[in-house]
């Protein structure tokens, strides 16, 4: 929080809970994809044209986002997260509406939203003030706490020294989405992780599932990676207190911090992945349309849906003869297709949201006692420069957060401590300086190139 160098004040200004930043692309999770599908109007395999675009914005010459790795044409959402093409993003708020973006990024605690956000450019990222790391890492854990909000603390009981509870924190919790959204979004999320095209293959953890998403604004100056795994959300910002254009070799800074945190804090922990909810269906679709896959379509893949929003059957890859019997091939196709997707429901249960919404509350509140935070010194004096980096990091059940820099990094306990009582963690990551150095995910990697406008 205090950035590089040596510390030159106490209480000084704290880079993890002040500093509002531009976002970039490290909006879209959290701004489109989340509330987009919770309110039905995406899929993750809905089709938008990634092209030139001048969209109509109220102003007379519209606005005119690029992508700077050029145009995909028709791709579908999952596409789209990969690699972070912006026009596909702009088109999901037109649907989505800024105003009910808002209100969603409201509800995962960002406070920092003015009205001028209420504009197309708040779909990448293009904020009047910004946002700060903790805010960002709270929203995250949103999606990886299952939809459910989980105000952020860095404390959980204060004992005296007898052990008599002195002085507890409460945390607000709040249902923003439901956990079948969380899910989908957390199966996106791991595209810029493990797509061949992803922006952030080097986020990987061996054996633990990751979700993640890159952001870069005009002219670098900030540099952001959020994400999570099933045990830690967290997100880190790197850039210049004053604007300033970022400069290194090789691949974004903040997402090589995020990395090297996680990697560390994950060590020795179980192999673990993200819960398909049993209420998600799954289908197969047609890569090119993102409909369902008809028997004559090419390239197909499965792909996760709420249900109610199944698309319709693919019609752009017919036989092409209008024969009777090319649609009736088709018609059954589909038939067979429902059908699997409705084995792939569960037996009849009540559908009581509310229930859902018990269970994390508790859950949090159990988790909450058992939160210790530490400190681990993870200094990696990469640079000399001037250059400042947080990173917030989210227990992911009981969101409980803490911030760091470069200097410091403070992690919450994983929350998978079942003992309520007097859990004073203490799996201090002494080697973390040794995992800071070990460097994995070589696979290719596009640089995100959003922007914000
Ligand atoms: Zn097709």
């Amino acid at each position: 929080m205090e950035g590089f160098g040596e510390k030159t004040s106490s209480r000084g200004f704290n880079r993890a809970t002040q500093a509002k930043r531009q976002t970039g692309s490290s909006i879209k999770p959290i701004a489109i994809l989340a509330p987009g599908i919770e309110e039905k109007v995406i899929t993750a395999s809905s089709v938008f044209n990634d092209s030139q675009t001048t969209f109509d914005d109220g102003s007379e010459e519209g606005y005119s986002p690029v992508n700077y790795d050029g145009y995909l044409g028709y791709i579908t959402v999952r596409r789209a997260v990969e690699s972070s093409q912006n026009i596909p993003f702009v088109y999901m708020m037109e649907l989505l509406t800024p105003k009910t973006s808002i209100k969603y990024l409201k509800n995962m605690g960002v406070t920092t939203l003015t009205d001028k956000d209420e504009s197309l450019a708040l779909a990448l990222g293009g904020l009047d003030q910004g946002m700060t790391p903790l805010e960002s890492a709270a929203a995250y854990a949103t999606i990886a706490n299952d939809g459910v909000y989980i105000e952020p603390t860095f404390y959980s009981k204060i004992e005296n020294n007898s052990g008599k509870i002195v002085f507890e924190t409460s945390q607000e919790t709040r249902k923003v989405f439901s956990k079948e959204t969380a899910f989908i979004v957390k199966d996106l999320l791991t595209q810029p992780v493990q797509g061949s095209r992803g922006t952030a293959t080097y986020c990987k953890i061996n054996g633990i599932e990751v979700a993640a998403k890159t952001g870069t604004t005009n002219e670098n100056y900030d540099r952001w990676l959020c994400g999570f795994t099933p045990y830690y959300t967290a997100a880190t910002w790197y850039g210049f207190d004053i604007n300033e254009t970022i400069s290194y070799n090789g691949r974004n800074p903040a997402g090589l911090i995020w990395a090297n945190v996680m990697k560390s804090i994950h060590s020795g922990l179980d192999d673990a992945n993200f819960e398909k909810p049993t209420k998600v269906l799954t289908a197969t679709v047609c890569s090119v349309t993102g409909k369902m896959a008809s028997g004559n379509c090419t390239s197909t893949y499965e792909e996760y849906f709420l249900k109610g929003t199944i698309p319709d059957l693919c019609t752009s890859h017919d036989l092409g003869d209008g024969t009777s019997g090319a649609n009736t091939n088709v018609v059954q196709e589909r038939i067979q297709t429902e059908q699997d997707v409705v084995i792939d429901e569960p037996a009849p249960q009540t559908d009581n949201d509310n229930q859902t919404v018990t269970q994390s509350q508790n859950t949090t509140s159990e988790s909450t006692n058992t939160s210790v935070n530490h400190g681990t010194n993870t200094s990696g004096g990469t640079s000399g420069s001037g250059q400042n980096s947080n990173t917030s990091t989210n227990s992911v059940t009981n969101s409980s957060s803490s911030t760091s820099s470069n200097e410091n990094t403070t992690t919450s306990q994983p929350s998978n401590t079942t003992d309520v009582d007097n859990t004073t963690s203490d799996s201090s990551s002494d080697d973390s300086t040794e995992t800071t150095s070990t460097e994995t995910g070589s696979s290719d990697e596009t640089e995100d190139s959003s922007s914000t406008q």
